[in-house]
């Protein structure tokens, strides 16, 4: 079937994914597969704009691919690759930033977000982050990107860097990006107040095992007014819950709601039985992951595969920029 043209998307190697990212991100990636032709790119070079050590680089990114892998991304359909292998990134990356002004990039409000989290630590790469997020994007000659309203304001800066480089050297070489508009949901933490993620320590790792993912679950923070089991609760505001509607079934989710509010079932048992249906939707994932473990080898050799499938469209790209350019031959 002929797809609908080229999504790229990246994220910085985290290592072992967790919900957040499954629910986030991953899922959807998976199922743009059967629509359009996609370019996954595990993006460790802008890992290193906020990570000081270099260490974890390697192993985070075997694990990350793995659990993409595990999770659904076809790699003989798919381009699956790290960053950094193809290096012209970081060509196209340097030439954009000719026509970037600097105000642009400090305006934008995640730049601001990263200032406040750590003022200590303001090198330039953090600056130019986003250009290197449109040299990502426009070296794949992607038609859509799949952002969620966080993100629009950085597309929105990409296309005007399109639009600008365009403009200056006199040629449409490079192709403006959609943004492909995606609802993408905010998977709160076991303590029912922040975003899961791995440095809050709030998360549940997709790779876990059944009884490690049910001790957290067993944390999980329900309706903070219901203090005793006799006590009804209120769903609307229960992360558990909110969980459930993912996992379980409809006959499930209407049952919960209902017991919750007349105490007909207490907190506990409501989290066992997330639990179980957590544990059951996952059991194929951990299963696959498992397998592919097994060969290390195999996944790097996905991820090499897919880095000289990626350099291919690269170099057509660099190709027309550097003569746009008028770079000397
Ligand atoms: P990056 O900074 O590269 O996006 P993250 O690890 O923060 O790396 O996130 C990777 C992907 O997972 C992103 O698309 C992000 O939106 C998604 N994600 C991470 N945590 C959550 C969460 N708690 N809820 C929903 N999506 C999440």
């Amino acid at each position: 079937m002929a797809k609908k043209g080229r999504v790229f998307s990246g994220a910085r190697p985290t290592g072992r994914q967790h919900l957040g990212n499954y629910l986030g991100a991953i899922k959807n990636y998976v199922a743009l597969q059967d629509d359009f032709e996609c370019v996954y790119c595990i993006v460790d070079v802008h890992a290193l704009t906020t990570v000081e050590t270099t260490q974890d680089l390697i192993q985070n990114t075997y694990d990350m691919a793995l659990d993409w892998l595990a999770a659904g991304i076809r790699p003989e359909e798919s381009i699956m690759f790290v960053q950094s292998h193809v290096p012209q990134v970081m060509e196209l990356h340097t030439y954009l930033s000719m026509v970037t002004p600097l105000g642009k990039l400090t305006d934008l409000p995640t730049f601001k977000e990263k200032v406040r989290q750590n003022e200590s630590n303001i090198n330039y790469g953090l600056v130019g982050y986003p250009v290197l997020m449109t040299a990502d994007i426009v070296l794949y000659n992607t038609d859509f990107v799949p952002v969620g309203v966080d993100q629009a304001p950085h597309l929105e800066f990409s296309r005007e860097t399109v639009r600008s480089f365009n403009y200056r050297y006199g040629k449409a070489v490079l192709k403006e990006p959609l943004m492909k508009n995606t609802e993408i949901p905010k998977v709160l933490g076991i303590d029912g107040v922040q975003k899961m993620g791995k440095s809050l320590n709030n998360h549940i790792e997709l790779a876990s095992n059944a009884e490690e993912t049910q001790k957290r679950v067993m944390q999980m923070v329900t309706d903070p007014q219901r203090l005793r089991r006799n006590d009804p609760g209120n769903p609307d505001v229960c992360n558990v819950f909110s969980m459930h509607k993912i996992f379980s079934t409809k006959e499930e989710v209407a049952q919960i709601n209902s017991d919750c509010r007349t105490a007909g079932i207490g907190c506990v048992d409501c989290k066992k039985k997330y639990a179980a249906n957590l544990n059951a939707n996952l059991a194929p994932f951990r299963e696959r992951r498992d397998d592919l473990g097994k060969n290390p080898t195999a996944v790097w050799d996905i991820l090499h595969d897919g880095a000289g499938r990626a350099r291919v469209i690269a170099e057509e790209t660099m190709g027309a920029v550097r003569d746009a350019l008028q770079l000397p031959k």
